[in-house]
């Protein structure tokens, strides 16, 4: 045994072999070194725990295995990746991409310092969200507006700044869980309101919320059913008989409208979702919405509505902990900008370019990719496929978008195989597995990355052991 340890070749020695040579060069000197000496203690602690000798690979062959240890440890999980799923808000890809004015903002505020809070005509300190706040007032109406980490962050500092210590009303059929454990029962036992569930599962009436109202209530709250739909035998309180009902008590309505769209889109067949401004002039106090779901910008919460509630939540405590960065409102505000007109927000926020992008472009893109893909080792059959997929990401649950995919069945394996091999190449692509098809959907695949799909595909070739068994 202390033979085999003294034949472990020195740190000094490996690292003049090429392939950890070749790793000081790409990472750096310290990570490989420190690399090097964590692989060999482990290496010595196994020779020495080992019952037998062992035989070492040879000073050539140790630094190569070193070498794939190091990388694969240098390989970090989140990278760029081609969304071929359809789903246009994929939470885990990310929700909304972000128009290019927006990240050339963010780059342009992070390079350097910013006058995030200070006005540049005075040289006094200023407020950072007013910039923010001015063009949300212009696009909504709205009196007032605050913007936080996101729309989970914004229900628990509205409750808290408006509700603590007091009772909620929410209708049982609004009590959700959107993805990723954000409960709406428990963001409001965080803030310390109350909740009054009123109804039942499937139906809820305006006298409901009115028999529950007492001497505790401060609010009326609605959540907007982003992920689920509750279908068939169903009533629902209206908006604006809420209102009524909270106004004619003294008592605030708070509107969780979710995806936060800032006109209707009907236009893109999204006609069911809650519109902004609707929700302002049927007289909701306060109104919430996320930044990165059909607003098209980045991560955040977003507070719209009348100038005395909204002051009392920029003013509470929870305010100062939930607050965005500069990067955040960067490209809040370039995106914000982008809508103030119709037609260029359509051309330069992502998501709107994909959501308007005509059915018969996808076909073309699809007819022409499908031989593409189908001449590469690893495709069986390649076919455009017409079918339809969802906005997602805790938008839209129930209505259908028409799409075009092409639908490809493996040369050899399983889908799976084929799926996980497009997942773990240099930019992962994903795509969504129907009936024993791998389906890529051209909804959420920008036309610059038809290219790169075509060379996702190039780049794998089917393993020897595969081709080997379908011979047999
Ligand atoms: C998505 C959603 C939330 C959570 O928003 P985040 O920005 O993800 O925190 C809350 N309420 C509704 C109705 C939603 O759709």
């Amino acid at each position: 045994m202390t033979n085999v340890l003294q034949n472990i070749p020195s740190v000094n020695e490996l690292l003049e072999r090429p392939p950890l040579r070749q790793l000081v060069e790409r990472v750096s000197r310290t990570t490989v070194v420190g690399g090097v000496r964590h692989f060999l203690d482990n290496l010595r602690s196994e020779v020495q725990q080992a019952a037998a000798d062992v035989e070492l690979p040879s000073p050539g062959e140790l630094a190569e295995r070193i070498a794939q240890w190091i990388t694969a440890d240098q390989t970090l999980n989140l990278r760029p990746v081609i969304n071929a799923t359809g789903v246009l808000l994929h939470t885990g890809l990310g929700r909304a991409p972000l128009a290019d004015a927006a990240v050339q903002a963010m780059q342009d505020i992070a390079r350097g310092y910013a006058s995030l809070e200070v006005d540049v005509t005075s040289g006094q300190r200023s407020e950072r969200q007013a910039d923010v706040a001015h063009l949300l007032r212009r696009l909504t109406g709205a009196e007032s507006a605050v913007v936080v980490n996101n729309n989970a962050g914004a229900t628990l500092l509205a409750l808290a700044a408006l509700a603590g210590e007091r009772e909620v009303i929410v209708s049982r059929g609004e009590l959700v869980e959107i993805g990723g454990s954000f409960r709406l029962p428990d963001v409001m036992q965080f803030s310390g309101a109350r909740l009054r569930e009123v109804g039942t599962t499937n139906k809820t009436r305006l006298a409901d919320f009115a028999a529950a109202i007492g001497p505790q209530t401060a609010a009326l709250m609605r959540v907007h059913a982003s992920n689920y739909a509750i279908v068939g035998f169903t009533e629902r309180a209206p908006l604006d008989g809420l209102v009524e009902l909270a106004h004619g008590n003294k008592l605030l309505m708070i509107d969780d409208i979710g995806s936060g769209a800032l006109h209707d889109f009907a236009a893109y067949g999204l006609g069911d979702e809650p519109v902004i401004t609707t929700s302002l002039r049927a007289g909701a106090d306060v109104v919430l919405f996320s930044g990165d779901k059909l607003l098209g910008g980045p991560q955040c919460g977003i507070l719209v509505g009348r100038e005395e509630p909204l002051r009392r939540i920029a003013r509470h405590p929870l305010m100062r902990a939930l607050r965005v960065d500069k990067l955040t409102l960067a490209a809040l505000i370039a995106t914000l900008r982008l809508h103030q007109d119709r037609e260029r927000a359509e051309q330069s926020i992502p998501l709107l370019s994909l959501l308007s992008t005509p059915l018969a472009n996808l076909q073309n893109r699809a007819e022409r990719l499908a031989p593409q893909l189908a001449a590469t080792a690893v495709v069986g059959q390649a076919e455009p496929f017409a079918a339809t997929t969802f906005v997602g990401g805790g938008s839209v649950p129930t209505q259908e978008l028409p799409t075009w995919c092409i639908a490809i069945s493996p040369a050899h394996g399983s889908v799976d195989a084929l799926a996980q091999s497009l997942r773990t190449g240099p930019i992962p692509v994903f795509g969504r597995i129907q009936k024993d098809r791998l389906l890529l959907d051209l909804k959420t695949l920008f036309p610059r990355q038809d290219i790169e799909l075509v060379e996702a595909f190039q780049r794998l070739e089917p393993s020897p052991k595969e081709v080997e068994n379908d011979a047999s």
